[in-house]
């Protein structure tokens, strides 16, 4: 049988040791069905109002840890978040795959197909972390 998209849901909080409580449900639900990066404030947002917003930002830094959800950085200062994809682990996440960022309608997407292209450092330099962001027009827009 088809799992239903809130059995899915349910079952990573379950994986990553996560009681289900409504804002974890709803704050994966709208990463999930977003497909693209949302702040902070677009999840307070379609969490609808009564979301207590220490509990939201708590439960967004415990996605992180967890690796559930990533950061996502532009040159903005606002920091948005995207669900990871299914069954990668704590390291292979956040650093591994390309964003993208339309100038159109200004959604940041996951490019989770798409790698980070090797790139060779001089001597002595040591990378720990890779933000790669492209800029373009999406497949929505274009
Ligand atoms: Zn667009
Ligand atoms: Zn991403």
């Amino acid at each position: 049988m088809e799992k239903s998209p809130a059995d899915v849901i349910a079952q990573t909080l379950t994986r990553h040791g996560l009681r289900q409580t409504p804002v974890r449900l709803g704050v994966l639900r709208a990463l999930k069905e977003a497909h693209y990066a949302l702040s902070g404030h677009e999840i307070e947002q379609l969490l609808g109002p009564g979301t207590d917003r220490i509990t939201l930002y708590r439960t967004l830094r415990s996605f992180e840890d967890k690796g559930l959800i990533h950061r996502v950085i532009d040159a903005s200062d606002i920091v948005r978040y995207a669900a990871c994809s299914l069954g990668c682990t704590e390291q292979q996440h956040a650093d591994n795959h390309v964003h993208f960022k339309c100038t159109r309608c200004a959604h940041i997407y996951c490019l989770n197909q798409v790698a980070i292209p090797a790139v060779t450092l001089p001597a002595s330099f040591q990378a720990q972390h890779g933000d790669y962001l492209l800029s373009g027009v999406c497949a929505e827009c274009h």
